[in-house]
């Protein structure tokens, strides 16, 4: 029987495709702005600005200082030029720094947010914003954080390098997978997350030996549109706490580490809820932990903690910090648990569950 369940609806809008970077203006409009100011990170300046010339008068300037975190005197100094700039409506083109900044600046100034996605981290298609500030990262969840339009164009995911290519997609995996499991899931999530891991375990193969194929490019972003969207719409557990402890607390790699913890996490709540990952183990192999750690060393992802630069003693103090403040997960855990589960993940052990 189907359990009961609570579905809270999508409010984003959502163009998919390729090329569909043409349909921006129209989408600017269609909010009922005239001035948008265009956000990106340095390495991608030159793309925001050549958006910029596209849109003409539409564009009121670009603002390409974002960078991972969101720290907020980077978002103070992006208010400024954004005030300056005298735009009405912010476009974020970018991974999920440049989506952090815009969502930054939707939280304090209530400005509506085209996102323009270019890689698989999943930010654009929730509520959620992770900020640092005095060297310490805190999460919030508030509407007015979600985007109002997303614009996926696959012709921009072309460039994104192997390397990131599959540890983004590991990123939006590891939302999938806590949402198969979250006390807030629903049937419409689940199937979105189910087709992901297939479209996922077909693209990402295809994608390493040939980057610029197009058909697994559109396969990948669109599988990674469905991990976002469940990131957006259900409670994430252990695997997000641990991800958050090591990113904010010792500025490892965002991607990276979420690809090396995801088939440690993953094993760690197989034991409690080895039904509810069928989906996992289904499509990557069973037991669903070591499915992902085959996966993952397939298709040439980082595997060891060690590799990204901890240390052993990080580990203690890593360890400490997840335990700091309660909060739900599948399986209960001890500090020893997490202790244990992040030795693993340091060695790039192949789990067991
Ligand atoms: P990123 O946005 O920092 O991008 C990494 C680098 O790759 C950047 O230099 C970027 O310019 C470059 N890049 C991006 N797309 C490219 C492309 N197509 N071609 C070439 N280069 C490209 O990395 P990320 O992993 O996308 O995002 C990580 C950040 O997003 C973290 O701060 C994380 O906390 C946040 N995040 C937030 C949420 C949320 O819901 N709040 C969800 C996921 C990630």
């Amino acid at each position: 029987m189907t359990r009961a369940f609570t579905f809270p609806g999508l409010t984003t809008r959502v163009v998919f495709g390729a090329g569909t970077l043409t349909q921006v203006a129209d989408e600017v409009r269609r909010l009922d702005h005239s001035r948008a100011l265009i956000l990106s990170t340095p390495h991608q300046a030159d793309q925001a600005q050549a958006l910029a010339d596209t849109l003409g008068p539409l564009a009121a300037g670009v603002f390409s200082g974002a960078t991972m975190h969101t720290p907020t005197d980077v978002t103070e100094t992006a208010i400024a030029a954004y005030t300056a700039s005298a735009a009405t409506c912010v476009i974020s083109l970018g991974g999920g720094s440049t989506t952090g900044l815009g969502k930054a600046i939707a939280v304090r100034t209530g400005v509506d947010q085209v996102v323009i996605p270019t890689t698989y981290a999943g930010s654009e298609m929730t509520d959620i914003l992770g900020e640092t500030a005095g060297g310490e990262k805190t999460t919030r969840r508030d509407p007015a954080i979600r985007p109002e339009v997303v614009v996926y164009d696959v012709d921009l995911t072309l460039t994104l390098p192997v390397p990131l290519t599959m540890t983004s997609a590991l990123n939006a995996i590891a939302h999938a997978m806590e949402a198969f499991y979250a006390p807030d899931r629903n049937p419409v999530i689940e199937a979105m997350c189910r087709d992901a891991m297939r479209a996922f375990h077909t693209a990402l193969p295809v994608l390493q030996s040939d980057p610029l194929n197009r058909d697994a490019r559109a396969e990948a972003l669109y599988a990674a549109w469905c991990c976002s969207t469940a990131l957006g719409q259900v409670s994430m557990a252990l695997h997000h706490k641990l991800a958050h402890v090591l990113g904010g607390s010792f500025g490892m790699p965002h991607a990276e580490t979420h690809a090396v913890l995801l088939p440690h996490t993953t094993a760690f709540n197989a034991v409690a809820v080895p039904d509810l990952l069928t989906p996992i183990s289904d499509v990557f192999g069973a037991p669903a932990g070591a499915g992902l750690w085959d996966f993952a060393s397939r298709i040439g992802a980082p595997l060891r903690l060690a590799d990204l630069g901890l240390t052993e003693p990080d580990l203690d103090r890593a360890a400490d910090i997840a335990m700091k403040n309660a909060y739900w997960n599948p399986r209960p855990f001890t500090r020893d648990d997490i202790r244990n589960l992040l030795q693993a993940a340091y060695e790039g052990r192949r789990p067991t569950n």
